[in-house]
């Protein structure tokens, strides 16, 4: 195989033609040399002359370099601090420490790794500084000497791997052969051999589908990939446990893309699978067929999809309001042939101003939201200047995707940052990270959101024991119905039985079967969502067999002044107009979003706009229409 054939310009224009055969696949005798992931002399050649001419990339590597500078600052601060600085700051200032700053989890400090050392690799490479090549090499090592790096939980390692492995191989010409030799013994010992066990006794993530399987799985092929010529006996067993594990992970892409554990975990998932399909293009000169895994050719549309015109996302299951601009899209438009994704990324990029994130950036004041974006340097390695005047607008407006979280979006434009945004989310209540949630929608406008999925609750990672008592996570905190404040059935699956888009006045419409979720509560549940031309987004629903009362509610962040059956909600100087038909409810209600327990999120800020209806003869009609 000529490996010249790798080259992103020449990959971005070849569709994958191979079926999977990664089981029978050996590592080649002769591997290309040293930088040969992502980060080749070529593309580290391509990325300077694109400095020069191309906008985008000048200022992401901007971004880049100005990161770099400021954690040089923190990390050559480190020697001047005490030992017993709050943690954070410990794990700012100086060399990394082994500690988990969340308590539970090294994962923190593997995070701060990869940014480091792939941040500082980066940065070399570009300028030939040579202090940031000594701090990538001596933050490598520092990790290198730690007792592990926490396999119990998985993820933790993996990541840690990764970082260390593409240091390696970015700098491999300038570390010293003693420290090279030092580098992968350890990626062997704290990386290869724990990632064995797993594989061996099938456990956890090796031998089950979630984001897990591909994060740990990205951890060991980057590993595997880094040292194998130098280690081959171990890096080719690691491989062929890591070939064969690929396929559970990515097996949750099918049919469409949709993802199971909603938009957070699809930029932790699905940039690890980019990046390792990425890393055997790179250096085994194929993706071995997973390019031609069900649903993840158009998963791209999955994620533009779920982000609404101001990008925030969808945020069904655990999931944050703020979106990501994930480098897995610029990865996707070159493989896929898909310059709108590359468009859709710059232009969420330069709106943001996201060329790099900082914690000051979380609207959340959320601590991990820089770490979120550890691999920034992707942005730069994935870029594609070709697709920089592709048009994204013409993506369509509304779409069902349809997957195990079976929901659909739509949307009346996709650059207008005022435009309306609405999605329905059937699906499942047995995904990974899910909330008892089937039937809920959001609803965006003006730049406002007026219907809100309250997203994940930190609670549920740390508190053990039953999650279906927290308000965040039950349908009595989602915008669904809740029956004699009974749970949804938590094995439910429900879709989206009809789905219609650009019709006459609407940009889209769906219609979803949710009986399943109240089983042995109502006979069926019917709700279709409109979203007209106009913005005005119109929730109908149609329930029979029910014998209690049947509550129907919309969270949101507005005012609301109720005047029986006709709210108004008001954010800043914007209005929606929410009016009610419905025989069996008499009027509109405003309820508190106060949780039971007090280490749930408390909900600050969040009235539930809600209804009664009282069915009768089992039946109950409801037409909500919000009107911008
Ligand atoms: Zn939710």
């Amino acid at each position: 195989m000529n490996l010249k054939l790798l080259s992103f310009a020449v990959v971005f224009f070849c569709l994958p033609v191979t079926t999977l055969f990664a089981n029978d696949f050996q590592l080649p005798e002769k591997l290309p040399p040293h930088p040969r992931i992502y980060l080749t002399e070529k593309r580290m050649g391509e990325i300077k002359a694109l400095m020069k001419t191309d906008p985008f990339m000048e200022q992401q590597v901007k971004a880049l370099q100005s990161k770099a500078a400021r954690l040089l600052v923190d990390f050559k601060k480190g020697g001047q601090l005490n030992e017993d600085k709050e943690r954070t700051s410990a794990n700012r200032y100086g060399l990394l420490r082994y500690q988990f700053p969340d308590g539970m989890r090294l994962l923190g400090v593997s995070w701060m790794c990869i940014v480091r050392v792939t941040t500082f690799a980066f940065v070399y490479r570009l300028t030939g500084e040579q202090e940031y090549a000594d701090a990538a090499i001596s933050e490598m090592l520092n990790v290198c000497r730690f007792p592990d790096w926490h396999p119990v939980h998985f993820l933790d390692t993996a990541e840690m791997a990764a970082g260390v492995a593409l240091g390696y191989d970015w700098l491999y010409n300038v570390i010293p052969v003693a420290k090279r030799t030092e580098i992968r013994k350890a990626l062997i010992k704290h990386g290869l051999n724990p990632g064995n066990d797993f594989y061996e006794n099938k456990r956890h993530w090796a031998a089950s589908a979630s984001n897990w399987n591909e994060v740990c799985n990205n951890g060991m092929i980057q590993a595997v990939l880094a040292i194998a010529d130098e280690e081959r006996e171990a890096a080719g067993k690691t491989f062929k446990y890591a070939l064969e594990s690929m396929p559970l992970g990515l097996s949750v892409y099918a049919p469409e893309g949709t993802y199971p554990e909603g938009g957070n975990y699809w930029n932790y998932g699905t940039l690890a699978s980019c990046m390792t399909i990425a890393a055997l293009q790179d250096v085994v000169g194929s993706d071995l067929g997973f390019l031609n895994t069900p649903g993840f050719k158009t998963t791209g549309d999955f994620f533009m999809g779920i982000i609404r015109p101001d990008f925030w996302y969808f945020n069904y299951s655990d999931c944050p309001d703020e979106a990501l601009p994930n480098p897995a899209m610029f990865y996707l438009s070159r493989v896929y042939n898909r310059p709108d994704y590359a468009a859709w990324l710059c232009d969420f990029v330069k709106t943001k101003n996201y060329y790099q994130i900082w914690n000051e950036n979380s609207r959340e004041g959320d601590e991990s939201f820089r770490d979120y974006d550890r691999w920034a340097v992707l942005r730069a390695v994935w870029y594609n200047p070709e697709a920089v005047g592709a048009d994204f607008t013409s993506t369509p407006l509304a779409k069902h995707f349809s997957g195990k979280q079976d929901l659909a979006v739509m949307r009346t434009a996709w650059k207008d940052r005022e435009a309306a945004f609405a999605a329905l989310k059937a699906g499942s209540n047995r995904s990974g990270h899910c909330h008892l949630d089937i039937g809920t929608f959001v609803y965006d406008v003006h730049g406002y959101r007026w219907a809100v999925d309250l997203g994940r609750d930190m609670a549920s990672y740390r508190v053990g024991g039953n999650p279906w008592r927290l308000f965040r996570l039950i349908n009595r905190g989602h915008n669904t119905f809740l029956i004699s404040d009974s749970l949804q059935n938590r094995y439910a699956s429900c879709q989206i039985i009809k789905f219609e888009s650009n019709g006459k006045d609407f940009t889209g419409r769906a219609v979803a079967d949710i009986s399943d979720a109240y089983a042995g509560q109502v006979k069926s549940a019917i709700r279709t969502a409109t979203l007209k031309k106009d913005g005005t987004l119109i929730i109908e629903d149609q329930i029979e067999g029910a014998v209690d009362k049947v509550r129907w509610a919309m969270i949101t962040p507005a005012g609301i002044q109720i005047n029986g059956k006709n709210a108004i909600l008001t954010q800043g100087d914007k209005k929606v107009i929410v009016t009610l038909q419905s025989g069996e409810i008499t009027q509109f209600e405003q309820l508190p979003t106060t949780p039971t327990f007090d280490y749930e999120n408390p909900n600050e800020g969040y009235t539930m706009l809600a209804a009664f209806a009282t069915p009768n003869k089992g039946k109950i009609n409801i037409k909500v229409t919000l009107k911008p």
